[in-house]
């Protein structure tokens, strides 16, 4: 059996590896290493798969994050509201920019914020919203959008971990996610759904003015060569990593598919288990399991992820303190306690292996191993 991994990209790499290689040759071939042709038709064809207007690569998830909270202009002091059960990325770069985080809980569920809590913490600086599509699957769209509409907020879709999801409105129609509201974040993080082979990232809009405003935050707040109008930043998706991307997008389909074929194995395997809940399948939104993660009850879930370890198995926990909880994030606005049903998640949630290559043999390994312990406790 080959070895188990969270995320095994060797292996996914052995399978394209002619493409991919052809690909960074041609890259250096060119020399055209900062914003070259692999960067020009790999954002075309972001930009059509995605059925959006405007793809603005940049480097990685977390600078599609400021960046776009630089290209609203959101100010000091103006609240924006998210979730406390996500990384810690979304809510560091609100702080950073020195506007004012404000956290919600999360629906049980989806693990997605819950609008219920949103539309409670409004505030008259309330100036956005970033829901975070965790694990794979969307957040409640249409009723942030409604919030949203109603309170005269732009929302900023986080879809570091959903690229190539569909949000599936009420009539039936979908969109995919990051495109659903103003302004939409992916990463290219290896990890990633899409990842490259380091760092990458990009935002997607259909405002065209908005798309004009993000292109001169990313480089430099440029509007005319050498005239700077706005304070921006440098923050570009590097050719190498255009062309990795360019092959992995082609599979982009086929890798979710191959991710639900593990998932629907590990379902299959833990249903009807008291002590664990798999993953809610939204109505709203197809998922593309970023992770598999299971709700443990009544087991010892830290001695479940060393007992997984000692079978040489990852198990992870995602994420293991919410952001109100976080040293550097200590607020006197809240304590542990305000968020219970994120923090209840924290203390009980394992994500298993995850990833495009797991095989049948692996997948027997991994759901048998788990259930040994589960069973025995
Ligand atoms: C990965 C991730 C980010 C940050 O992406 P980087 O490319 O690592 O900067 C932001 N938000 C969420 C939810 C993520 O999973």
């Amino acid at each position: 059996m080959r070895k188990i991994q969270m995320v095994d990209l060797k292996s996914q790499y052995e399978k394209i590896k002619s493409d991919v290689d052809a690909g960074i040759q041609e890259v250096i071939d060119s020399t055209s290493f900062i914003n070259g042709p692999a960067v020009r038709n790999f954002q075309t064809e972001l930009e059509n798969y995605l059925g959006v207007k405007h793809v603005i690569p940049c480097a990685n998830g977390t600078d599609a994050l400021q960046v776009s909270m630089m290209a609203l202009g959101l100010q000091p002091g103006d609240e924006v509201i998210t979730t406390t059960f996500t990384f810690i990325a979304t809510a560091e770069v609100i702080a950073l920019l020195k506007l004012t985080p404000v956290v919600v809980d999360v629906d049980p569920d989806s693990f997605n914020i819950d609008p219920i809590a949103i539309r409670k913490a409004i505030t008259p600086k309330t100036k956005a919203i970033v829901p975070v599509h965790l694990f794979g699957q969307c957040a409640d769209m249409e009723a942030i959008t409604e919030i949203a509409k109603e309170f005269k907020l732009v929302v900023i879709e986080d879809a570091c971990q959903a690229i190539g999801a569909d949000y599936i409105f009420k009539d039936g129609s979908r969109k995919k996610a990051g495109t659903v509201s103003e302004i939409g974040c992916t990463s290219f993080f290896p990890s990633k759904n899409l990842g490259c082979y380091g760092d990458g990232g990009a935002i997607f809009t259909n405002d065209d003015e908005l798309a004009a405003q993000l292109r001169v935050v990313v480089n430099h707040g440029m509007t005319v060569r050498y005239y700077h109008d706005y304070i921006g930043v440098n923050s570009r998706l590097d050719s190498f990593q255009a062309a990795v991307l360019r092959v992995k997008l082609r599979l982009l389909d086929e890798y979710a598919a191959a991710r639900t074929y593990a998932a629907d194995y590990y379902d299959k395997a833990f249903a009807n288990n008291p002590k664990l809940k798999t993953p809610f399948r939204s109505p709203f939104s197809s998922h593309v399991f970023h992770q598999y993660t299971l709700v443990t009850n009544a087991i010892d879930r830290n001695a479940l992820q060393a007992f997984m370890t000692s079978k040489d198995i990852p198990a992870m926990i995602y994420y293991p303190v919410p952001m109100h909880l976080q040293k550097a994030y200590l607020d006197p606005r809240y304590k542990e306690g305000d968020f219970p049903v994120t923090e209840m998640l924290c203390s009980s949630v394992i994500s298993l292996p995850m990833h495009t290559e797991l095989d049948e043999e692996q997948l027997a390994y991994i759901t048998s191993s788990l259930l040994e312990f589960v069973n025995n406790s």
